[in-house]
């Protein structure tokens, strides 16, 4: 078999560790890969790039398959872009796939039968970055939910368990509140669940599942969910398995993929050698098996697993194991760690399972890129809201103002102040900033709202000496209103 070539960045505080002793265990182990150092992460973007990578490694990841990375630091503040996040968008990576599992009775965990995947939509929600500050008191952040990005991952969630013959899929959204866009999601998992008849499937409101993921793991199987949720569902899952120490993950596009340790680059413990390189090497596995090379995958688990049957344990499984009362162990660094799976290779643990990964079906990728038609809705203008700038008038005198400016034609139907609606019904209890959304419509009708009618009501704002400082389209699909009404309203 010809060596791979794979882009490999060693990354910052731990990760220059990690990544030595991940990658001696995998090429002793047989995998048959040529590493391509890249320089990226924290020195790259204090030289002046605020994505903390340069054009030349871009081109190098861009000419490879997969990236093997090292956890890295963002510097905080200074418009420094997340370089993960970067990563991930930039090359489509829409589905982040991250296991637990529980290495009870060897790892003490409270849940003995844990085996869990978490499937993060990867590229949208709160993560799409855009931010603003709208108002000297109000700062938002878009949440961008796409219909496409939604049948991306949830089909690749239920391929994933056709692929690995896993039984039940669960949904987790907070649609109760966010009813149009974690609506969005929960209603193409209710579609797609139809075209897989033989898993089960289940939703779950984000908050009380997470808390079910962290007192009752054992009930889930595979959880698909949007980004934001999916980050902390998975960080809370990992640790509840034994560390984040041990928590591999893998980011999956249809041209690329990356694979890295869930967990950050722990600067508290950087350059000490006591960190654990089992996240980034349980990735390196799960790269091999993705690269083809699933019998170096199976030797290099299995030979981890025995280590961590023989009780060979970083800092980090030690500390819980004192916590559960364990005192027989090996305590080691990272290196010693390393040579420890080293010297196992060929062995199979004998009280954890052993992994068998030479027979795995492959996963129906052209199934998941199939997205359904996107413009088969009519989508008709039928009002527009308009945020206002001000701190000077009440709700009452801003109402009474903006509903004598849209005259004769339009109608000021509410105004409301961080979601609450404020004017005409409200409370004079509501606590208001100086950010407000307008709500307009035709006062009749019978015409169809326009374009023109949006700027009919932007010039009369401007010319009462009102600021008006967004505004977003308020559309009819399909005859249905695609907005959500005011708290209150
Ligand atoms: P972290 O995951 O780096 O550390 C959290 C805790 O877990 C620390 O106590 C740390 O010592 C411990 N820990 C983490 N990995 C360990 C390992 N392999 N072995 C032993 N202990 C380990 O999270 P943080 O402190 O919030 O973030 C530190 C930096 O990492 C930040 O700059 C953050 O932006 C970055 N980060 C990067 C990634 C990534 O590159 N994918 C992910 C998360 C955070």
């Amino acid at each position: 078999m010809s060596r791979e070539p794979i882009p490999v960045a060693k990354g910052d505080g731990i990760g220059p560790e990690i990544m030595d002793a991940a990658l001696h265990i995998l090429i002793e182990g047989g995998a048959q890969i040529d590493p391509i150092f890249i320089e990226i992460g924290e020195k790259v973007y204090l030289s002046g790039h605020t994505s903390g990578i340069a054009p030349e490694a871009w081109e190098i990841i861009r000419n490879h398959r997969v990236l093997y990375k090292a956890p890295i630091t963002t510097p905080q503040g200074g418009g420094y872009k997340s370089l993960n996040v970067t990563i991930r968008k930039s090359l489509s990576l829409f589905a982040n796939v991250r296991p637990a599992v529980s290495y009870s009775p060897v790892i003490p965990s409270k849940h003995e039968n844990m085996d869990v995947v978490i499937i993060r939509e990867n590229e949208e929600d709160l993560y799409a970055g855009i931010e603003h500050q709208q108002t000297h008191e109000v700062v938002q952040c878009l949440k961008l939910i796409s219909r496409p990005g939604c049948e991306r991952i949830i089909r690749y969630a239920f391929e994933y368990a056709k692929a690995y013959g896993r039984k039940k899929i669960t949904c987790m959204t907070k649609d109760n509140i966010m009813k149009l866009t974690d609506g969005l999601f929960h209603r193409v998992f209710d579609e797609i669940a139809l075209e897989y008849p033989d898993i089960q499937t289940e939703h779950r409101i984000i908050d009380i599942g997470i808390a079910m993921l962290a007192d009752t793991p054992e009930q889930f199987d595979v959880v698909v969910t949007p980004n934001l949720y999916g980050d902390i569902a998975s960080d809370v899952t990992a640790q509840v398995a034994g560390t984040v120490g041990i928590a591999p993950s893998a980011n999956i596009g249809e041209k690329h993929a990356m694979f890295e340790a869930i967990h950050g680059s722990a600067p508290d413990i950087a350059g000490k050698g006591i960190a654990n390189p089992s996240a980034l090497l349980l990735s390196g596995v799960h790269m091999l098996i993705y690269i083809g090379q699933a019998e170096a995958a199976e030797v290099i688990h299995n030979a981890w697993l025995k280590a961590i049957e023989d009780k060979i344990w970083t800092p980090d499984i030690t500390r819980k194991a004192k916590f559960s009362g364990i005192t027989e162990y090996t305590e080691v660094g990272t290196k010693e760690f390393a040579k420890a799976v080293v010297s196992r290779l060929g062995k199979r643990p004998e009280k954890l399972a052993p992994v068998e990964y030479k027979h795995l079906p492959k996963l129906n990728m052209k199934s998941i890129s199939s997205v359904s038609n996107r413009n088969t809705k009519t989508m008709l203008l039928d009002g527009v809201d308009i945020f206002v700038r001000n701190s000077k008038l009440t709700a009452k005198e801003l109402g009474h103002k903006l509903e004598e400016i849209a005259k004769p034609e339009y109608k000021l139907v509410m105004m409301s102040n961080r979601g609450q609606v404020v004017y005409p019904k409200g409370f004079s209890e509501t606590f208001c900033t100086d950010h407000w959304r307008c709500r307009f419509k035709r006062a009749n009708n019978s015409a169809q709202f326009t374009h023109s009618d949006i700027r009919s009501l932007l010039y009369r704002i401007e010319q009462s000496g009102l600021e008006w400082i967004k505004l977003e389209n308020l559309y009819l699909l399909d005859d249905k209103p695609a907005y959500t009404l005011g708290q209150g309203e």
